[in-house]
Protein backbone atom coordinates (compact mmCIF):
# COMPACT_ATOMS: atom_id res chain seq x y z
CA UNK A 1 0.00 0.00 0.00
CA UNK A 2 1.37 3.01 -0.96
CA UNK A 3 0.13 4.90 2.40
CA UNK A 4 2.26 2.92 4.67
CA UNK A 5 5.61 5.27 3.21
CA UNK A 6 2.90 8.14 4.66
CA UNK A 7 2.41 7.33 8.07
CA UNK A 8 -1.33 8.73 9.20
CA UNK A 9 -1.00 11.89 10.93
CA UNK A 10 -1.98 11.54 15.00
CA UNK A 11 -5.02 12.75 15.94
CA UNK A 12 -7.28 12.66 19.15
CA UNK A 13 -8.00 8.93 19.09
CA UNK A 14 -4.48 7.89 18.46
CA UNK A 15 -3.77 9.79 21.65
CA UNK A 16 -6.20 7.97 23.44
CA UNK A 17 -4.58 4.70 22.19
CA UNK A 18 -1.37 5.70 23.00
CA UNK A 19 -2.45 6.99 26.54
CA UNK A 20 -3.88 3.42 27.20
CA UNK A 21 -0.96 1.55 25.91
CA UNK A 22 1.21 3.61 28.37
CA UNK A 23 -0.96 2.74 30.90
CA UNK A 24 -1.57 -0.85 30.16
CA UNK A 25 -5.20 -0.74 29.41
CA UNK A 26 -6.25 -3.93 27.15
CA UNK A 27 -3.00 -5.86 28.17
CA UNK A 28 -1.57 -3.62 25.15
CA UNK A 29 -4.20 -4.90 22.59
CA UNK A 30 -5.33 -2.53 19.90
CA UNK A 31 -9.07 -4.55 18.71
CA UNK A 32 -11.39 -2.29 16.63
CA UNK A 33 -14.32 -2.90 14.17
CA UNK A 34 -15.67 -1.32 11.25
CA UNK A 35 -19.65 -2.18 11.66
CA UNK A 36 -21.60 -1.31 8.61
CA UNK A 37 -25.64 -2.12 8.40
CA UNK A 38 -25.87 -4.06 5.30
CA UNK A 39 -28.85 -1.69 4.17
CA UNK A 40 -27.34 -0.14 1.15
CA UNK A 41 -23.47 0.18 -0.29
CA UNK A 42 -21.12 2.13 1.33
CA UNK A 43 -20.18 6.11 0.62
CA UNK A 44 -17.42 8.04 1.01
CA UNK A 45 -18.10 8.55 4.73
CA UNK A 46 -17.64 5.16 5.75
CA UNK A 47 -14.53 5.23 3.78
CA UNK A 48 -13.32 7.71 6.40
CA UNK A 49 -14.18 5.45 9.27
CA UNK A 50 -12.52 2.17 7.20
CA UNK A 51 -9.02 3.68 6.62
CA UNK A 52 -9.24 5.40 10.62
CA UNK A 53 -10.26 1.57 11.94
CA UNK A 54 -8.23 -0.64 10.07
CA UNK A 55 -5.46 2.07 9.75
CA UNK A 56 -5.12 2.00 13.28
CA UNK A 57 -5.26 -1.61 13.28
CA UNK A 58 -2.32 -2.09 10.92
CA UNK A 59 0.01 0.88 12.64
CA UNK A 60 -0.61 -0.29 16.49
CA UNK A 61 -0.39 -4.40 15.17
CA UNK A 62 -3.84 -4.75 16.30
CA UNK A 63 -6.70 -6.27 14.67
CA UNK A 64 -10.26 -4.61 12.64
CA UNK A 65 -13.01 -6.86 12.80
CA UNK A 66 -15.34 -6.54 9.71
CA UNK A 67 -18.90 -6.84 11.03
CA UNK A 68 -22.14 -6.68 10.09
CA UNK A 69 -24.18 -5.21 12.45
CA UNK A 70 -27.43 -6.52 10.85
CA UNK A 71 -30.59 -6.25 13.16
CA UNK A 72 -33.21 -4.69 10.67
CA UNK A 73 -33.96 -7.31 8.46
CA UNK A 74 -36.64 -5.71 6.01
CA UNK A 75 -33.83 -2.86 4.92
CA UNK A 76 -31.11 -5.26 4.75
CA UNK A 77 -30.21 -7.73 2.04
CA UNK A 78 -27.39 -9.99 0.73
CA UNK A 79 -26.67 -7.89 -2.11
CA UNK A 80 -25.42 -5.32 0.29
CA UNK A 81 -23.11 -7.96 2.24
CA UNK A 82 -21.15 -8.57 -0.78
CA UNK A 83 -20.78 -5.24 -2.38
CA UNK A 84 -19.80 -4.49 0.92
CA UNK A 85 -16.78 -6.62 1.76
CA UNK A 86 -15.99 -6.19 -1.99
CA UNK A 87 -15.77 -2.66 -1.27
CA UNK A 88 -14.13 -2.68 1.64
CA UNK A 89 -11.50 -5.51 -0.04
CA UNK A 90 -10.70 -3.08 -2.67
CA UNK A 91 -9.51 -0.10 -0.35
CA UNK A 92 -7.06 -2.47 0.91
CA UNK A 93 -8.03 -3.57 3.80
CA UNK A 94 -8.19 -7.32 5.21
CA UNK A 95 -9.58 -9.11 8.17
CA UNK A 96 -8.44 -12.55 7.94
CA UNK A 97 -11.02 -14.86 9.40
CA UNK A 98 -12.75 -12.24 11.22
CA UNK A 99 -15.75 -11.73 9.54
CA UNK A 100 -18.99 -11.23 11.85
CA UNK A 101 -22.58 -10.64 12.19
CA UNK A 102 -24.43 -8.95 14.79
CA UNK A 103 -26.42 -11.48 14.09
CA UNK A 104 -23.94 -14.35 14.81
CA UNK A 105 -24.59 -13.48 18.30
CA UNK A 106 -28.63 -13.58 18.43
CA UNK A 107 -28.54 -16.67 20.74
CA UNK A 108 -25.87 -15.06 23.11
CA UNK A 109 -27.84 -11.46 23.09
CA UNK A 110 -31.67 -13.22 23.81
CA UNK A 111 -29.29 -14.88 26.62
CA UNK A 112 -27.85 -11.08 28.15
CA UNK A 113 -31.72 -10.24 27.61
CA UNK A 114 -32.95 -12.79 30.17
CA UNK A 115 -30.22 -11.94 32.49
CA UNK A 116 -31.58 -8.09 32.43
CA UNK A 117 -34.56 -9.39 33.24
CA UNK A 118 -33.09 -11.26 35.92
CA UNK A 119 -31.73 -8.72 37.62
CA UNK A 120 -34.74 -6.33 37.57
CA UNK A 121 -32.87 -4.57 34.39
CA UNK A 122 -35.64 -4.95 31.42
CA UNK A 123 -39.17 -5.94 30.90
CA UNK A 124 -41.81 -6.80 28.83
CA UNK A 125 -44.32 -3.74 27.98
CA UNK A 126 -47.82 -4.05 26.52
CA UNK A 127 -47.63 0.04 25.20
CA UNK A 128 -47.87 0.50 21.26
CA UNK A 129 -45.02 2.43 19.63
CA UNK A 130 -47.29 5.37 20.07
CA UNK A 131 -47.98 5.55 23.72
CA UNK A 132 -43.91 4.60 23.95
CA UNK A 133 -43.38 7.44 22.69
CA UNK A 134 -45.92 9.53 24.26
CA UNK A 135 -44.56 8.44 28.00
CA UNK A 136 -40.84 9.05 26.72
CA UNK A 137 -41.65 13.34 27.37
CA UNK A 138 -39.51 15.84 25.56
CA UNK A 139 -36.06 16.95 25.19
CA UNK A 140 -37.42 19.43 28.14
CA UNK A 141 -40.11 17.36 29.70
CA UNK A 142 -39.78 14.27 31.95
CA UNK A 143 -41.26 11.11 30.55
CA UNK A 144 -43.83 8.87 32.76
CA UNK A 145 -43.19 5.04 33.99
CA UNK A 146 -45.05 2.50 31.60
CA UNK A 147 -47.93 0.65 33.45
CA UNK A 148 -46.24 -2.61 32.66
CA UNK A 149 -42.98 -1.39 34.33
CA UNK A 150 -43.25 -3.01 37.26
CA UNK A 151 -44.12 -6.58 36.11
CA UNK A 152 -42.55 -9.16 38.07
CA UNK A 153 -39.30 -11.14 36.67
CA UNK A 154 -41.61 -13.88 36.90
CA UNK A 155 -43.82 -12.62 34.42
CA UNK A 156 -41.62 -10.95 32.47
CA UNK A 157 -39.43 -14.05 31.47
CA UNK A 158 -42.25 -15.61 31.18
CA UNK A 159 -43.52 -13.11 28.39
CA UNK A 160 -39.94 -12.97 26.74
CA UNK A 161 -40.04 -16.70 26.09
CA UNK A 162 -43.79 -16.14 24.45
CA UNK A 163 -42.53 -13.79 22.42
CA UNK A 164 -39.39 -15.43 21.24
CA UNK A 165 -41.97 -17.99 20.71
CA UNK A 166 -44.03 -16.31 18.07
CA UNK A 167 -46.96 -16.15 20.60
CA UNK A 168 -47.81 -12.32 19.92
CA UNK A 169 -48.30 -10.02 16.89
CA UNK A 170 -45.65 -7.46 15.53
CA UNK A 171 -45.79 -4.72 18.10
CA UNK A 172 -47.95 -6.34 20.68
CA UNK A 173 -45.21 -6.60 22.88
CA UNK A 174 -41.63 -5.24 23.43
CA UNK A 175 -39.06 -5.65 26.13
CA UNK A 176 -37.34 -2.29 27.21
CA UNK A 177 -34.64 -2.21 29.88
CA UNK A 178 -35.64 -0.40 33.03
CA UNK A 179 -33.28 2.32 33.76
CA UNK A 180 -34.82 6.26 34.21
CA UNK A 181 -37.94 7.82 32.79
CA UNK A 182 -37.07 11.25 33.70
CA UNK A 183 -32.80 10.90 32.95
CA UNK A 184 -32.05 14.56 30.83
CA UNK A 185 -30.45 12.20 28.06
CA UNK A 186 -33.79 10.27 26.12
CA UNK A 187 -31.83 7.74 25.18
CA UNK A 188 -31.89 6.29 29.02
CA UNK A 189 -35.86 6.50 29.29
CA UNK A 190 -36.06 2.64 29.19
CA UNK A 191 -35.14 2.40 25.60
CA UNK A 192 -36.92 -0.97 23.80
CA UNK A 193 -34.10 -3.87 23.56
CA UNK A 194 -36.35 -6.39 21.70
CA UNK A 195 -39.33 -5.83 18.82
CA UNK A 196 -40.94 -8.50 17.16
CA UNK A 197 -41.03 -8.69 13.46
CA UNK A 198 -42.92 -11.72 11.65
CA UNK A 199 -42.77 -12.88 8.46
CA UNK A 200 -39.16 -11.44 7.84
CA UNK A 201 -36.96 -13.27 6.05
CA UNK A 202 -33.41 -12.53 7.50
CA UNK A 203 -30.61 -12.98 5.61
CA UNK A 204 -28.32 -14.80 7.81
CA UNK A 205 -30.38 -16.20 10.38
CA UNK A 206 -33.62 -17.06 7.82
CA UNK A 207 -37.08 -17.51 9.89
CA UNK A 208 -35.11 -18.68 12.99
CA UNK A 209 -36.16 -15.55 15.04
CA UNK A 210 -39.56 -13.66 15.44
CA UNK A 211 -38.33 -10.75 17.53
CA UNK A 212 -34.95 -9.46 16.85
CA UNK A 213 -32.99 -7.14 19.03
CA UNK A 214 -32.43 -3.23 18.87
CA UNK A 215 -28.98 -1.48 17.33
CA UNK A 216 -28.06 -0.05 21.14
CA UNK A 217 -28.44 -3.44 22.61
CA UNK A 218 -26.35 -5.26 20.53
CA UNK A 219 -23.72 -2.89 19.35
CA UNK A 220 -22.17 -2.97 22.60
CA UNK A 221 -22.47 -6.86 23.43
CA UNK A 222 -21.21 -7.36 19.91
CA UNK A 223 -17.97 -5.19 20.88
CA UNK A 224 -17.74 -7.32 23.82
CA UNK A 225 -18.09 -10.40 22.51
CA UNK A 226 -15.71 -9.77 20.22
CA UNK A 227 -13.08 -7.84 22.78
CA UNK A 228 -13.22 -4.82 20.89
CA UNK A 229 -10.58 -2.12 23.26
CA UNK A 230 -11.95 0.95 20.72
CA UNK A 231 -15.44 0.98 19.51
CA UNK A 232 -14.91 3.96 17.41
CA UNK A 233 -18.27 5.97 16.32
CA UNK A 234 -19.56 9.05 14.53
CA UNK A 235 -20.70 11.52 16.71
CA UNK A 236 -24.25 10.98 16.37
CA UNK A 237 -23.87 7.77 18.84
CA UNK A 238 -22.15 10.51 21.71
CA UNK A 239 -25.52 10.54 23.89
CA UNK A 240 -25.58 6.91 23.53
CA UNK A 241 -22.85 6.34 24.91
CA UNK A 242 -23.95 6.20 28.50
CA UNK A 243 -26.27 3.20 27.12
CA UNK A 244 -23.29 1.78 26.13
CA UNK A 245 -21.48 1.91 28.97
CA UNK A 246 -25.01 0.74 31.10
CA UNK A 247 -25.64 -2.29 29.14
CA UNK A 248 -21.88 -3.90 29.38
CA UNK A 249 -22.06 -2.61 33.27
CA UNK A 250 -25.00 -4.46 34.50
CA UNK A 251 -23.90 -7.27 32.72
CA UNK A 252 -20.40 -7.38 33.75
CA UNK A 253 -19.06 -8.27 30.48
CA UNK A 254 -15.51 -9.23 30.93
CA UNK A 255 -14.37 -6.59 28.39
CA UNK A 256 -15.62 -3.24 28.31
CA UNK A 257 -14.70 -1.44 25.22
CA UNK A 258 -14.15 2.44 24.91
CA UNK A 259 -16.79 4.17 22.81
CA UNK A 260 -15.17 7.22 21.12
CA UNK A 261 -16.87 9.18 18.77
CA UNK A 262 -15.83 11.44 16.54
CA UNK A 263 -17.18 13.72 13.45
CA UNK A 264 -18.58 12.53 10.17
CA UNK A 265 -17.27 13.55 6.35
CA UNK A 266 -19.65 15.54 4.96
CA UNK A 267 -18.82 16.02 1.02
CA UNK A 268 -20.01 19.73 -0.57
CA UNK A 269 -22.73 18.65 -3.70
CA UNK A 270 -23.33 15.52 -2.53
CA UNK A 271 -25.59 13.84 0.24
CA UNK A 272 -23.58 11.04 2.31
CA UNK A 273 -26.79 9.53 3.79
CA UNK A 274 -27.62 5.76 2.95
CA UNK A 275 -31.25 6.78 2.97
CA UNK A 276 -30.86 9.69 0.59
CA UNK A 277 -28.58 7.78 -1.52
CA UNK A 278 -30.94 4.91 -1.86
CA UNK A 279 -33.98 6.86 -2.93
CA UNK A 280 -31.55 8.44 -5.48
CA UNK A 281 -31.27 4.74 -6.84
CA UNK A 282 -34.73 3.83 -6.38
CA UNK A 283 -36.48 6.55 -8.07
CA UNK A 284 -34.08 6.52 -10.82
CA UNK A 285 -32.05 9.84 -10.53
CA UNK A 286 -28.87 7.66 -11.05
CA UNK A 287 -27.93 4.56 -12.74
CA UNK A 288 -27.80 2.53 -9.92
CA UNK A 289 -25.71 2.36 -6.24
CA UNK A 290 -22.69 2.34 -8.99
CA UNK A 291 -23.16 5.01 -11.08
CA UNK A 292 -20.03 6.94 -11.55
CA UNK A 293 -21.60 10.10 -9.85
CA UNK A 294 -22.60 8.39 -6.77
CA UNK A 295 -20.59 9.22 -3.81
CA UNK A 296 -20.17 5.05 -3.40
CA UNK A 297 -17.28 3.43 -3.07
CA UNK A 298 -18.25 1.36 -5.88
CA UNK A 299 -19.59 4.28 -8.25
CA UNK A 300 -15.95 6.12 -7.09
CA UNK A 301 -14.14 2.54 -8.47
CA UNK A 302 -16.15 2.78 -11.52
CA UNK A 303 -15.53 6.43 -12.04
CA UNK A 304 -11.56 5.23 -11.83
CA UNK A 305 -10.74 6.68 -8.26
CA UNK A 306 -7.97 4.69 -6.85
CA UNK A 307 -8.14 2.94 -3.37
CA UNK A 308 -4.49 4.96 -2.94
CA UNK A 309 -6.18 8.09 -3.95
CA UNK A 310 -8.98 7.30 -1.25
CA UNK A 311 -6.75 6.72 1.41
CA UNK A 312 -4.74 10.04 0.66
CA UNK A 313 -7.81 11.87 0.80
CA UNK A 314 -8.57 10.57 4.39
CA UNK A 315 -5.15 11.26 5.89
CA UNK A 316 -5.74 14.95 4.72
CA UNK A 317 -8.99 15.51 5.63
CA UNK A 318 -7.82 14.12 9.17
CA UNK A 319 -9.99 12.84 12.54
CA UNK A 320 -11.68 15.45 14.95
CA UNK A 321 -14.86 16.24 16.89
CA UNK A 322 -15.27 19.31 14.57
CA UNK A 323 -18.23 19.43 12.34
CA UNK A 324 -17.03 19.74 8.82
CA UNK A 325 -17.77 19.76 5.30
CA UNK A 326 -14.85 19.18 2.67
CA UNK A 327 -14.65 20.68 -0.50
CA UNK A 328 -14.77 17.98 -3.47
CA UNK A 329 -12.00 20.29 -4.57
CA UNK A 330 -9.73 18.44 -1.70
CA UNK A 331 -10.99 14.61 -3.14
CA UNK A 332 -10.44 15.62 -6.90
CA UNK A 333 -6.99 16.59 -5.94
CA UNK A 334 -6.15 13.47 -4.52
CA UNK A 335 -7.68 11.89 -7.24
CA UNK A 336 -5.81 13.96 -9.78
CA UNK A 337 -2.21 13.63 -8.10
CA UNK A 338 -2.57 10.22 -8.00
CA UNK A 339 -3.47 10.03 -11.72
CA UNK A 340 -0.57 12.17 -13.04
CA UNK A 341 1.76 10.15 -11.48
CA UNK A 342 0.10 6.57 -12.58
CA UNK A 343 -1.57 7.38 -16.01
CA UNK A 344 -0.27 6.73 -18.98
CA UNK A 345 -1.18 9.28 -22.00
CA UNK A 346 -3.06 8.90 -24.69
CA UNK A 347 -4.63 11.03 -27.47
CA UNK A 348 -8.25 11.35 -28.02
CA UNK A 349 -10.62 13.44 -29.74
CA UNK A 350 -13.71 13.89 -27.67
CA UNK A 351 -15.46 16.23 -30.17
CA UNK A 352 -14.26 15.53 -33.79
CA UNK A 353 -13.57 17.68 -36.64
CA UNK A 354 -12.13 16.36 -39.52
CA UNK A 355 -8.61 17.60 -41.23
CA UNK A 356 -7.44 16.09 -44.59
CA UNK A 357 -3.45 16.61 -45.73
CA UNK A 358 -3.91 17.53 -48.99
CA UNK A 359 -0.12 16.81 -49.42
CA UNK A 360 0.32 13.80 -47.47
CA UNK A 361 0.42 11.03 -49.78
CA UNK A 362 -3.06 9.11 -50.68
CA UNK A 363 -3.07 5.70 -48.57
CA UNK A 364 0.21 6.24 -46.80
CA UNK A 365 1.16 6.34 -43.18
CA UNK A 366 3.81 5.95 -40.72
CA UNK A 367 4.32 5.25 -37.17
CA UNK A 368 5.33 7.87 -35.06
CA UNK A 369 7.00 7.77 -31.33
CA UNK A 370 5.17 9.20 -28.59
CA UNK A 371 6.31 9.47 -24.37
CA UNK A 372 3.54 7.27 -22.20
CA UNK A 373 4.44 9.86 -19.80
CA UNK A 374 6.13 12.87 -20.15
CA UNK A 375 7.92 13.02 -16.71
CA UNK A 376 8.13 9.50 -16.44
CA UNK A 377 10.76 7.66 -18.88
CA UNK A 378 10.22 4.15 -17.29
CA UNK A 379 6.79 4.21 -18.17
CA UNK A 380 7.96 3.59 -21.90
CA UNK A 381 6.69 4.82 -25.60
CA UNK A 382 4.49 3.82 -27.89
CA UNK A 383 4.20 4.32 -31.67
CA UNK A 384 1.16 5.78 -33.21
CA UNK A 385 -0.20 5.97 -37.07
CA UNK A 386 -0.49 8.96 -39.12
CA UNK A 387 -2.01 9.53 -42.11
CA UNK A 388 -3.66 11.36 -44.47
CA UNK A 389 -7.05 12.40 -42.69
CA UNK A 390 -7.31 12.96 -39.03
CA UNK A 391 -9.40 14.37 -36.70
CA UNK A 392 -8.58 17.44 -34.35
CA UNK A 393 -10.76 18.74 -31.37
CA UNK A 394 -13.37 21.38 -32.89
CA UNK A 395 -12.51 23.57 -29.41
CA UNK A 396 -8.79 23.51 -31.45
CA UNK A 397 -10.05 25.31 -34.53
CA UNK A 398 -11.26 29.23 -34.68
CA UNK A 399 -12.45 31.09 -37.95
CA UNK A 400 -12.52 33.99 -36.14
CA UNK A 401 -10.05 33.31 -32.80
CA UNK A 402 -10.26 35.34 -30.12
CA UNK A 403 -6.84 37.07 -28.60
CA UNK A 404 -4.64 35.19 -28.06
CA UNK A 405 -5.97 32.08 -29.21
CA UNK A 406 -2.89 29.50 -30.66
CA UNK A 407 -4.32 27.08 -31.87
CA UNK A 408 -5.65 26.36 -35.36
CA UNK A 409 -6.82 29.41 -38.09
CA UNK A 410 -7.72 30.01 -41.13
CA UNK A 411 -3.95 30.13 -42.90
CA UNK A 412 -2.09 29.29 -39.75
CA UNK A 413 0.18 27.01 -38.07
CA UNK A 414 0.05 24.73 -35.23
CA UNK A 415 1.57 21.47 -34.05
CA UNK A 416 0.29 18.59 -34.11
CA UNK A 417 1.06 16.85 -30.56
CA UNK A 418 4.20 14.13 -31.45
CA UNK A 419 4.11 14.66 -35.32
CA UNK A 420 4.68 17.51 -37.87
CA UNK A 421 3.35 21.49 -38.13
CA UNK A 422 0.23 21.61 -40.25
CA UNK A 423 -0.99 24.93 -41.82
CA UNK A 424 -4.29 25.60 -42.31
CA UNK A 425 -5.36 26.55 -46.37
CA UNK A 426 -9.08 25.59 -46.60
CA UNK A 427 -12.35 25.42 -44.54
CA UNK A 428 -15.44 23.55 -45.50
CA UNK A 429 -18.62 23.90 -44.28
CA UNK A 430 -21.94 22.30 -44.80
CA UNK A 431 -25.20 23.92 -46.09
CA UNK A 432 -25.78 25.50 -43.01
CA UNK A 433 -22.27 26.82 -42.87
CA UNK A 434 -21.24 24.61 -40.57
CA UNK A 435 -17.23 24.05 -40.26
CA UNK A 436 -17.51 20.57 -41.49
CA UNK A 437 -13.70 19.97 -42.79
CA UNK A 438 -10.37 21.32 -42.94
CA UNK A 439 -7.95 21.16 -45.82
CA UNK A 440 -4.63 21.32 -44.45
CA UNK A 441 -0.88 21.30 -45.62
CA UNK A 442 1.57 19.39 -43.54
CA UNK A 443 5.35 20.37 -43.56
CA UNK A 444 7.37 17.25 -43.58
CA UNK A 445 10.20 18.68 -42.56
CA UNK A 446 8.85 19.66 -38.97
CA UNK A 447 8.77 16.37 -36.97
CA UNK A 448 10.13 16.72 -33.66
CA UNK A 449 11.52 20.47 -34.73
CA UNK A 450 10.50 23.46 -35.13
CA UNK A 451 10.32 24.80 -39.13
CA UNK A 452 13.11 26.91 -39.60
CA UNK A 453 12.29 30.97 -38.94
CA UNK A 454 8.80 30.20 -38.17
CA UNK A 455 7.44 30.02 -34.32
CA UNK A 456 4.78 27.63 -33.93
CA UNK A 457 2.96 28.36 -30.76
CA UNK A 458 0.04 26.18 -30.66
CA UNK A 459 0.42 22.22 -30.14
CA UNK A 460 -2.98 20.34 -30.37
CA UNK A 461 -4.23 16.93 -30.30
CA UNK A 462 -5.30 14.37 -32.88
CA UNK A 463 -5.54 10.70 -33.93
CA UNK A 464 -5.89 8.89 -37.59
CA UNK A 465 -9.13 8.79 -38.72
CA UNK A 466 -8.48 5.38 -40.07
CA UNK A 467 -6.46 3.84 -37.36
CA UNK A 468 -8.63 5.23 -34.17
CA UNK A 469 -11.53 3.76 -32.14
CA UNK A 470 -14.73 5.23 -31.76
CA UNK A 471 -15.92 5.38 -28.35
CA UNK A 472 -19.02 6.46 -26.40
CA UNK A 473 -17.47 9.34 -23.61
CA UNK A 474 -19.33 9.91 -20.45
CA UNK A 475 -18.52 12.99 -18.79
CA UNK A 476 -19.53 13.85 -15.05
CA UNK A 477 -20.08 16.77 -13.28
CA UNK A 478 -21.31 17.04 -9.20
CA UNK A 479 -24.37 15.40 -8.92
CA UNK A 480 -25.96 18.50 -6.98
CA UNK A 481 -26.01 22.17 -7.77
CA UNK A 482 -25.85 22.92 -4.06
CA UNK A 483 -22.86 22.92 -1.95
CA UNK A 484 -25.20 21.12 1.07
CA UNK A 485 -28.35 19.96 -0.43
CA UNK A 486 -29.86 17.98 2.23
CA UNK A 487 -29.22 21.25 4.55
CA UNK A 488 -30.40 24.90 2.77
CA UNK A 489 -31.79 27.96 3.23
CA UNK A 490 -34.20 27.52 1.33
CA UNK A 491 -34.94 24.01 3.52
CA UNK A 492 -36.43 22.49 0.38
CA UNK A 493 -36.15 18.67 -0.81
CA UNK A 494 -32.08 17.96 -1.67
CA UNK A 495 -33.56 16.22 -5.07
CA UNK A 496 -34.63 20.21 -6.16
CA UNK A 497 -30.98 20.52 -6.25
CA UNK A 498 -29.93 17.46 -8.68
CA UNK A 499 -27.71 18.88 -11.75
CA UNK A 500 -29.65 18.50 -14.27
CA UNK A 501 -26.10 18.10 -16.11
CA UNK A 502 -24.41 15.47 -14.19
CA UNK A 503 -23.67 13.78 -17.16
CA UNK A 504 -22.98 14.58 -21.33
CA UNK A 505 -22.42 11.38 -23.17
CA UNK A 506 -20.85 12.58 -26.08
CA UNK A 507 -21.49 9.76 -28.36
CA UNK A 508 -18.83 9.66 -30.88
CA UNK A 509 -15.22 10.28 -30.13
CA UNK A 510 -12.16 8.97 -31.83
CA UNK A 511 -9.56 7.46 -29.99
CA UNK A 512 -6.03 6.41 -30.26
CA UNK A 513 -6.49 2.43 -31.69
CA UNK A 514 -5.04 0.60 -28.75
CA UNK A 515 -7.72 1.74 -26.46
CA UNK A 516 -9.91 -0.31 -27.65
CA UNK A 517 -7.59 -2.57 -25.73
CA UNK A 518 -7.41 -0.87 -22.62
CA UNK A 519 -8.37 -3.13 -19.38
CA UNK A 520 -12.21 -2.30 -18.06
CA UNK A 521 -11.42 0.22 -15.20
CA UNK A 522 -7.77 1.16 -16.53
CA UNK A 523 -7.42 5.31 -16.75
CA UNK A 524 -5.49 7.01 -18.94
CA UNK A 525 -4.94 10.86 -19.37
CA UNK A 526 -6.37 11.45 -22.59
CA UNK A 527 -3.88 14.80 -23.17
CA UNK A 528 -5.65 17.94 -22.47
CA UNK A 529 -8.67 16.58 -21.35
CA UNK A 530 -8.33 15.15 -18.76
CA UNK A 531 -8.61 11.49 -16.98
CA UNK A 532 -10.42 8.70 -18.57
CA UNK A 533 -11.32 5.28 -17.18
CA UNK A 534 -12.63 2.30 -19.03
CA UNK A 535 -16.15 1.43 -18.09
CA UNK A 536 -15.91 -1.87 -16.01
CA UNK A 537 -19.70 -2.23 -17.07
CA UNK A 538 -19.95 -4.09 -20.48
CA UNK A 539 -23.17 -2.21 -22.64
CA UNK A 540 -25.59 -4.61 -24.35
CA UNK A 541 -23.37 -3.81 -28.12
CA UNK A 542 -20.11 -4.07 -26.44
CA UNK A 543 -19.70 -0.85 -26.97
CA UNK A 544 -16.01 0.71 -25.95
CA UNK A 545 -17.17 3.62 -23.34
CA UNK A 546 -14.79 5.60 -21.63
CA UNK A 547 -15.62 8.20 -18.19
CA UNK A 548 -14.30 10.79 -17.22
CA UNK A 549 -12.82 10.64 -14.22
CA UNK A 550 -11.44 13.87 -12.97
CA UNK A 551 -10.33 17.41 -15.53
CA UNK A 552 -6.81 18.10 -15.80
CA UNK A 553 -7.57 21.00 -13.62
CA UNK A 554 -10.07 22.37 -11.34
CA UNK A 555 -12.50 23.85 -13.45
CA UNK A 556 -15.20 23.83 -11.35
CA UNK A 557 -14.97 27.28 -9.98
CA UNK A 558 -15.08 28.71 -13.65
CA UNK A 559 -18.31 26.95 -14.48
CA UNK A 560 -19.55 28.35 -11.52
CA UNK A 561 -18.78 31.99 -12.68
CA UNK A 562 -20.12 31.28 -15.79
CA UNK A 563 -23.36 30.49 -15.01
P1 LIG B 1 -26.12 6.54 7.18
O1 LIG B 1 -26.41 7.58 8.21
O2 LIG B 1 -25.62 7.05 5.89
O3 LIG B 1 -27.18 5.51 7.01
P2 LIG B 1 -24.88 4.86 9.00
O4 LIG B 1 -24.06 5.42 10.09
O5 LIG B 1 -26.23 4.45 9.38
O6 LIG B 1 -24.85 5.80 7.77
P3 LIG B 1 -23.59 2.38 9.05
O7 LIG B 1 -23.62 1.27 8.09
O8 LIG B 1 -24.21 2.18 10.38
O9 LIG B 1 -24.19 3.62 8.32
O10 LIG B 1 -22.10 2.91 9.25
C1 LIG B 1 -21.01 2.09 9.54
C2 LIG B 1 -19.95 2.89 10.19
O11 LIG B 1 -19.56 3.97 9.34
C3 LIG B 1 -20.44 3.51 11.48
O12 LIG B 1 -19.46 3.33 12.46
C4 LIG B 1 -20.63 4.96 11.15
O13 LIG B 1 -20.39 5.75 12.27
C5 LIG B 1 -19.60 5.18 10.04
N1 LIG B 1 -20.04 6.26 9.15
C6 LIG B 1 -21.21 6.34 8.49
N2 LIG B 1 -21.31 7.50 7.81
C7 LIG B 1 -20.15 8.18 8.05
C8 LIG B 1 -19.63 9.45 7.63
N3 LIG B 1 -20.33 10.27 6.84
N4 LIG B 1 -18.42 9.81 8.08
C9 LIG B 1 -17.70 9.00 8.86
N5 LIG B 1 -18.13 7.79 9.29
C10 LIG B 1 -19.34 7.37 8.90
MG1 LIG C 1 -25.65 3.50 11.58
Amino acid sequence: MSDQAAPAPTNFIRQIIDEDLRNGKHKGRVATRFPPEPNGYLHVGHVKSIVLNFGIARDYQGTCNLRFDDTNPHKENLEFVQAIIADVRWLGYDWDDRLFYASDYFAQLYEFAVQLIQKGKAYVDDLNAEQIREYRGTLTAPGRNSPFRERSVAENLDLFARMRAGEFADGEKVLRAKIDMTSPNINMRDPTLYRIRHGVIHHQTGDEWCIYPMYDFTHCISDALEGITHSICTLEFEDHRPLYDWFLDVLATPCHPQQIEFSRLSLAYTVTSKRKLTSLVEDGHVEGWQDPRMPTIAGMRRRGYSPEALREFCRRIGVTKADNLVEMELLEDCVRSDLNIRAPRRMAVLRPLKVVLTNYPDGGEEMLPAANHPQDEAMGSRLIPFSRELYIDVEDFKEEPPKKYKRLVPGGEVRLRNAYVVRCDEVIKDEHGNVIELRCHYDSETLGKNPEGRKVQGVIHWVSAQHSSVAEVRLYDRLFTHPTPDNTKEGKDYREYLNPNSLLTLMECYLEGSLAEARPGEVFQFEREGYFCRDPHPTADQKLVFNRTVTLRDTWAKIENKS
